[in-house]
């Protein structure tokens, strides 16, 4: 009988010997030393991928980068994680696009703080998943604090809440959400979670201006609203939303029969980093019944500055807010928020499963965030990056960075007025600039001239740019998210950009 039974102080003794290959590489008790040796190899190429990196990107061919990924045969592992750490700086580190360097200009991708990339080992070795507090205790409650604390820099009350997602995007499809179903519960007693769209739901409309994110598109679409529910409303001439055009938006399409639900407004647009009047948009929304989402995905390090925060005034009255804190927190992707207004709306998005979250629990004594998750069950505890960030730099200085980014995007808006060869559309809220290369007195193709500038520098690599179309217009763009961008970077770059424009012009 005895021997059958086992034996816990042996099991509790087991030491595994390093032949027994088997268990070597599982993060386990008995594991410290193959879990450091990997991650300093990989600290130690990260380091190098710091030191050695001159130019934002190699200049790789994508046909040339393909068939080295293609050529590896999966079914056979390395030898060792020497090997493998050399094979990947082939395959990905050194050409990675580097984003850190002040010549990566392009898209809004931030330089990340070191504190957040601490935080990052410890997520993904303890690896809590945010769903239940049976599965994350402590990281429950981090990532409530950080939604409460972010409510309080929008000027919420208490009665607000919210939830990290996986980006502006997602968030923005909360928004929508929240205001479709809100909308048929509050006026049509039509509940969408059980019965699926209301018969008029085709009639649907959602305002966003010109410039809003394109992610307002595919939510609608999402939704099941389809595109057509999006109503573009004209902009100002620094493209912000107009308010007056979206007065008459509204009227319009009351005539026309259909129903307005709701109003996304940007703060900081993708193209101009131009904040939408909120004020006047909340009034607007509010006079007709409208939920209001901001979508400040780009804007949101706005809220941490003392002299720019009045940008961001009328943000309080939004009923839900996009915070991509990978965005203008600096912060590694993924980190973003959704956060409402009032969290009894989240009850929308309550689904309750026996074996996770039951209808019967009590959730002020037991809590668990995936009541308020739209479509992540087991989510990264991505909180914790934000949590090291603000304990260990403060709030403060991530303002302060945001202010220097505003700075220079002011002096490179007017170096580039002053320069009678470039063509600036308008000024920026943020760090974005739009304009182009136009040689005063030249007649050729401006928008290939363009085209062609901008191909060159991404196949050099010294230079990272972005490029749009404003009214069939190609132009370049400017998005500078470094704090550690000076004037000597912009004029070296302007200089590279005039090389590569007269080289086209005279070849
Ligand atoms: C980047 C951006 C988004 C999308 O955010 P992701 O985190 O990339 O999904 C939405 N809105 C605006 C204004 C953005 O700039």
């Amino acid at each position: 009988m005895n021997n059958t039974l086992i034996d816990y102080e042996k099991t509790k003794n087991l030491v595994f010997t390093p032949d027994q290959d088997y268990y070597n590489d599982i993060f386990h008790q008995h594991a410290t030393s193959g879990y450091t040796e990997a991650i300093h190899l990989a600290q130690e190429r990260v380091s190098d991928f710091l030191k050695n990196n001159r130019k934002p990107f190699s200049g790789i061919r994508p046909e040339e980068m393909k068939s080295k990924v293609e050529n590896i045969d999966l079914d056979t592992p390395l030898p060792d994680y020497e090997s493998l750490f050399n094979e990947v700086d082939e395959l990905y580190v050194n050409h990675a696009t580097a984003y850190h360097l002040p010549e990566y200009i392009a898209h809004l991708n931030c330089p990340v703080v070191i504190p957040a990339l601490a935080a990052e080992v410890l997520i993904s070795a303890i690896n809590s998943s945010q769903d239940t507090y049976d599965q994350s205790a402590g990281g429950t409650f981090i990532e409530r604090k950080l939604i409460d604390w972010t409510s309080e820099q929008i000027g919420y009350s208490d009665k607000a809440d919210g939830i990290f997602t996986a980006g502006g995007s997602q968030s923005n499809l909360m928004g929508l959400l929240l205001a479709r179903d809100y909308f048929s519960l509050e006026f049509q007693k039509w509940n969408i979670k059980l019965d699926g769209l209301p018969p008029d739901a085709s009639k649907f409309r959602i305002f966003v201006s010109d410039k809003a994110h394109f992610s307002n598109h595919k939510n609608a679409w999402i939704l099941g609203l389809g595109e057509q529910a999006i109503v573009h409303v004209g902009v100002d001439s620094r493209y912000r939303m107009d308010p007056k055009q979206l007065e008459k938006a509204i009227l319009e399409e009351k005539a026309k029969g259909n129903i307005p639900i709701a109003i996304t407004a940007t703060a900081g647009t993708t193209d101009f980093g131009n904040v939408d009047p909120l004020t006047e948009i909340a009034r607007i929304a509010s006079r007709n019944n409208l939920w209001l989402h901001v979508d400040a995905a780009y804007g949101c390090g706005l809220l941490l500055t003392e002299k720019y925060r009045y940008l961001l005034n009328g943000i309080e009255l939004a009923d839900s807010v996009t915070i991509d804190y990978h965005k203008s927190f600096f912060q590694p992707i993924s980190s973003s928020a959704f956060i409402v207004k009032n969290k009894l709306h989240l009850n929308i998005i309550k689904h309750h499963a026996d074996y996770l979250n039951p209808k019967e629990q009590n959730y002020d004594a037991l809590p668990a965030q995936i009541n308020k998750s739209i479509i992540q069950s087991t989510r990264r505890f991505d909180a914790l990056k934000l949590w090291f960030t603000l304990r260990y730099m403060g709030k403060k200085k991530l303002g302060q960075y945001t202010e220097t980014i505003i700075a220079m995007a002011s002096e490179t808006a007017d170096l580039l007025e002053a320069d009678k060869d470039f063509e600036l559309l308008t000024d920026s809220d943020l760090g974005v600039l739009v304009f182009r290369y136009k040689p005063s007195g030249w007649q050729g193709d401006c928008c290939k001239m363009n085209l062609h500038i901008k191909t060159k520098l991404f196949f050099s690599g010294e230079v990272l740019v972005a490029s749009t179309k404003v009214n069939g217009i190609f132009y370049l763009k400017f998005t500078i998210l470094n704090p550690l961008t000076t004037i000597a970077h912009i004029h070296t770059i302007l200089s590279i950009i005039k090389k590569h424009g007269n080289e086209y012009i005279f070849s």
